[in-house]
């Protein structure tokens, strides 16, 4: 494996929230994916369409897709 220049952020599969460590944060999974586009930062949850409609309730660094 060829080493990274710059640490790629990975993402919770299951609450799409980005994540700094091998774990998230938010649900606890370690089911984290390093493909994903669509960096979202939800301020807001309670008043963010997009928040309720990925089904997010905390504030927070989350990503649209992951693959
Ligand atoms: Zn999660």
């Amino acid at each position: 494996m060829a080493p990274r220049s710059k640490k790629q952020l990975m993402v919770c599969r299951n609450c799409h929230h980005v994540v700094d460590g091998e774990a998230c944060v938010t649900c606890g999974s370690t089911n984290l994916s390093e493909d994903w586009a669509g960096y979202l930062y939800i301020v807001d949850p309670k008043n963010s369409r997009i928040a309720k409609k990925m089904n997010i309730d905390m504030p927070g660094r989350y990503a649209l897709k992951v693959r």
